[in-house]
């Protein structure tokens, strides 16, 4: 019997994003600094007990049905198909966000262990760029990865993309071409003041109804009908499959949040650009029962806002970059 976990604002919160790892193999500019990461000891880390242990928490008690394990890089995280293992006795919608990186070697291992979906990021299709954006020469690794990706049978398999102003706002065609192509769901995604180096201002965001109108008036596109989820989707009116656009930003979609995460070490936060969180790891490690760990969430949940303020004076930075809360 699960009871809803409803917070403040009416909103049943049903997605947990578990960050596996703080660790990274890119140092993508907008997420990371080139030099100077320091990176949890793993002692810090959950274990994968752990992990599963709020996470079974989450679905048997409030009815959670979906998951996502994102990083820094989750893939770094030895032993990765183990947990998803675990989790996908869960019974949940298992999904993951990576670099893509090494999904060649990791891909098949994953579907079988019951991973359902995978997105990778990719930001860059002309490789000096790439590189400049990552820090990393691995434009062939990540599209190796996305054809070992849709090989391994996830469909359908999603690119992430964020573009900034002045950096790579010039390849939406050449990304939506790439997705016809490929036969994968691009999804452009606004970049965010969750850069380690706090070079974000409203004038580098891509507006997602420009990216959309970009492409319309070279593949036509109609809208899909969606949910509460926050890409809108459109498709090509010639069939040829369809994109995404998470207007985080310009349009924030908290109206319609359902997501709570938890970080490598175990801080339990109810929004991405939350500025508190609760320690978990404290309760699970000095001895909690799960009702402690249950009550701890609810707390949490109980203090989630309405949403975000990006572009009001309101609005504080979390001290926490993209990589340490989980993307
Ligand atoms: N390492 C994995 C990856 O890159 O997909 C998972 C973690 S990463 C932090 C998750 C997502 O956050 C990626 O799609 C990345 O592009 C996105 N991201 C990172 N920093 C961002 C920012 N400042 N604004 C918007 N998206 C960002
Ligand atoms: Fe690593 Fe992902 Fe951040 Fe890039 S966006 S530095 S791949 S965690």
């Amino acid at each position: 019997m699960t009871t809803p976990l409803v917070d403040p604002h009416g909103r049943v919160v049903r997605d947990l994003r578990i960050s596996v790892t703080d660790r990274c193999n890119f140092r993508c500019t907008y997420c990371m600094p080139e030099e100077g990461m320091t990176w949890l000891p793993r002692s810090e880390v959950l274990t994968f007990e752990e992990i599963e242990r709020v996470a079974r928490i989450c679905v048997e008690r409030y009815g959670f049905g979906s998951i996502r394990l994102t990083g820094g890089e989750p893939t770094v995280r030895a032993h990765l198909p183990l947990l998803v293992e675990k989790l996908a006795g869960l019974g949940v919608d298992l999904a993951m966000t990576t670099n893509g990186a090494t999904l060649r070697l990791l891909a098949a291992d994953l579907r079988r262990a019951g991973l359902n979906r995978v997105n990778i990021s990719l930001d860059s299709l002309r490789a000096e760029r790439f590189e400049a954006l990552t820090r990393r020469n691995a434009l062939a690794d990540v599209l190796d990865g996305i054809d070992a990706a849709v090989e391994a049978g996830f469909s359908p398999v999603k690119v992430n993309c964020v573009l900034i102003r002045g950096v790579n706002d010039d390849e939406a065609i050449a990304f939506a071409e790439f997705g016809r192509r490929r036969g994968v769901v691009i999804r452009f995604i606004e970049f965010m003041p969750l850069d380690a180096d706090g070079a974000w201002s409203a004038a580098s965001v891509v507006p997602a109804a420009e990216v959309v109108s970009t492409i319309d008036a070279v593949y036509p596109l109609e809208p899909v009908a969606s949910g509460s989820a926050p890409a809108e989707r459109w498709r090509y009116r010639d069939g040829g499959g369809e994109i995404g656009v998470i207007s985080s930003v310009t349009n924030s979609f908290c109206g319609t949040c359902d997501r709570v995460r938890l970080t490598a070490e175990g801080q339990f936060r109810n929004c991405l650009f939350a500025v508190r969180e609760t320690d978990l790891r404290a309760v699970l490690r000095g001895g909690g029962s799960d009702d402690d760990v249950a009550a701890a969430v609810e707390a949490e949940v109980g203090r989630k806002w309405a949403g975000h303020s990006i572009g009001q004076v309101t609005f504080v930075r979390p001290d926490r970059s993209m990589s340490q809360i989980g993307g």
